[in-house]
């Protein structure tokens, strides 16, 4: 069994052909889909997904990409989808210097309103940190959210953020873009990463994985993902898949 603990499956690439995407993905072996926010929009159309589907969870949350869209009523509106019993995390939140489509400053005042708020909900963070590893620590540490759970996703930091991400006691996902060719360094943090502390996502429809370059990505998938990190932590897939979906369950706490 293994579990997609990320994608989008309400963006509209998957607007045609959705229950096909979900009817691979099954026959590949994943038996959930954890569906994520990244706007208040999506936000509503992710529950509304975790709603109609027995496999598929999903999180509420405001990518730093669309910090700029937030407001009080969308915060107050997140907090009320937050309380849907399919809704297992805050996410995706949090910093993306790369690209920079919204201000620093206020992708950090957004962080930490959903940080605050995955403190009153007792959920965990899906946390997006892009070029901003330090600020990402710093944030976190300035809210003292104590016994806070969360994951870091598409993990791209340093050796040093992934030390202290996992000293927080965070999970940390890897994409399919460890199977690309030039991904050693990426290799080498996923060797570093215990494998209790490891979880697996698509973040479907972005980064498919070597030989699906260019096209859409798609849950089923997950399977090349788990397959490269077997082998580069030389174990099997079993493991990788059985450790991999433990892991999410408690992370998550999956009512299954
Ligand atoms: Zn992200
Ligand atoms: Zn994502």
């Amino acid at each position: 069994m293994l579990i997609d603990t990320h994608c989008h499956l309400d963006f509209a690439e998957f607007s045609a052909d959705r229950d096909e995407v979900l009817k691979r993905a099954q026959a590949a072996g994943v038996e959930y889909i954890i569906n994520v926010a990244s706007s208040l929009e999506n936000s509503r159309a992710a529950v509304s997904l975790s709603n109609n589907y027995i496999s598929i969870f999903s999180s509420a949350g405001i990518h730093p990409h669309d910090a700029k869209d937030f407001s009080k009523e969308a915060l107050a509106e997140i907090s009320e989808l937050a309380d849907n019993k399919r809704v297992v995390a805050i996410g995706e939140v949090g910093l993306d210097f790369y690209r920079n489509l919204s201000e620093s400053y206020v992708q950090e005042e957004v962080f930490r309103k959903f940080i605050n708020l995955a403190e009153d909900k007792n959920l965990p963070l899906i946390i997006h940190s892009r070029a901003a590893d330090e600020d990402t620590l710093r944030v976190i540490k300035e809210e003292r959210f104590k016994n806070m759970r969360a994951v870091v996703h598409c993990f791209s930091g340093s050796g040093q953020f992934l030390e202290s991400c996992l000293e927080l006691g965070f999970y940390i996902s890897y994409t399919c873009n460890i199977t690309y060719k030039k991904a050693h360094d990426l290799c080498e943090l996923v060797k570093s990463t215990p494998l209790d502390k490891l979880m697996l996502e698509t973040d479907a429809p972005y980064l498919s994985p070597e030989g699906f370059r260019g096209r859409r990505n798609e849950p089923m998938h997950i399977k090349l993902l788990a397959e490269k990190i077997a082998e580069i932590k030389e174990i099997t897939f079993k493991e990788v898949a059985d450790k991999t979906s433990e892991n999410a369950k408690a992370l998550f706490k999956l009512k299954i």
